[in-house]
């Protein structure tokens, strides 16, 4: 009878603590940080948003190599898993690093529009997509991907299907990414041209965030007055590589950023930019950069 009793009572402190371990998952996962990444890749984009658990990476640079290397600093080294990629758009500075994440990591879904390249890298990445059955998902307005504290990934654009309207023109449909974590806004625009920013105005999308990613790495054929009259950001990433042959970002585009009082942020000049954001009225904290 007293060792029945004594069982009885095991079970059940057993019980309470496991739930009270559950308790505090959730509670974790609720409340954690989530961390924005702008990986310095040299003359491409590549962001990982993560709250610790799950993660998300926009765009792969174009050296699969130092991608793994820079996403490694900030994905537990437990962690195998890539909940999903969005794809701003096939050409080599964005999706160059790709095939070997998919590799190292286990990638449950892939984000695109239809647009195709007709470059080798391309096809190798869509063969290993396919090869590693990621789940292939169409990237266009009202899609999005949801964090377990609260945070929102809501694609904007392209407003419908896509698809390629000639070979050489992959920029015209970068896909426009804006992240909502509590009172915080991303907005990130891969390759985005000026005509695309005047359809965005004209159809009057809501593309007011507090950070930039600046387009085509500060290209200035992108990020218009009017543009940026409509984003007010207070910070503007640019990720670009030091002496590009581009003359990435332009000084004009430089000049339009300071007259709409934007901090400007860069890679070649800061390395990987980190943000901490809690789900919550407060401000998004740069962490510093490295
Ligand atoms: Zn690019």
């Amino acid at each position: 009878m007293k060792n029945n009793r004594k069982l009885i009572y095991t079970v059940l402190a057993s019980l309470a603590a496991i739930a009270i371990i559950l308790i505090a998952i959730i509670f974790h996962s609720k409340n954690s940080p989530l961390a924005v990444v702008f990986l310095n890749v040299g003359q491409g984009d590549a962001i990982l948003i993560s709250n610790g658990s799950q993660q998300l990476l926009i765009d792969g640079g174009k050296d699969g190599k130092l991608l793994l290397e820079k996403m490694g600093k900030y994905i537990p080294f437990w962690d195998r898993n890539i909940e999903a990629i969005i794809v701003s758009h096939p050409d080599q500075d964005h999706i160059g690093g790709l095939v070997d994440v998919i590799n190292a990591y286990n990638v449950n879904s892939i984000l695109e529009t239809k647009i195709q390249s007709e470059s080798q890298t391309y096809k190798k990445l869509e063969e290993e997509i396919e090869k590693n059955k990621v789940e292939k998902i169409e990237a266009k307005k009202n899609v999005s991907i949801k964090f377990s504290n609260g945070a929102a990934a809501e694609i904007l654009y392209p407003l419908e299907t896509v698809a390629n309207v000639n070979d050489k023109d992959t920029n015209s449909n970068s896909v426009l990414v804006k992240l909502t974590i509590g009172e915080n806004e991303f907005l990130f625009t891969g390759d985005l041209t000026s005509e695309q920013e005047n359809e965005l105005l004209a159809k009057n999308i809501d593309i007011d965030a507090d950070f930039l990613k600046v387009a085509h790495h500060g290209s200035k054929y992108a990020t218009g007055n009017e543009f940026l009259d409509k984003v007010t950001p207070t910070d503007a990433i640019i990720s670009v590589s030091k002496n590009n042959s581009y003359g990435h970002p332009n000084p004009e585009v430089l000049q339009r950023l300071t007259q709409h009082r934007a901090n400007i942020l860069r890679t070649d000049e800061l390395g990987n930019i980190v943000y901490e954001c809690m789900n919550n009225s407060s401000k998004c904290v740069l962490k510093g950069a490295n």
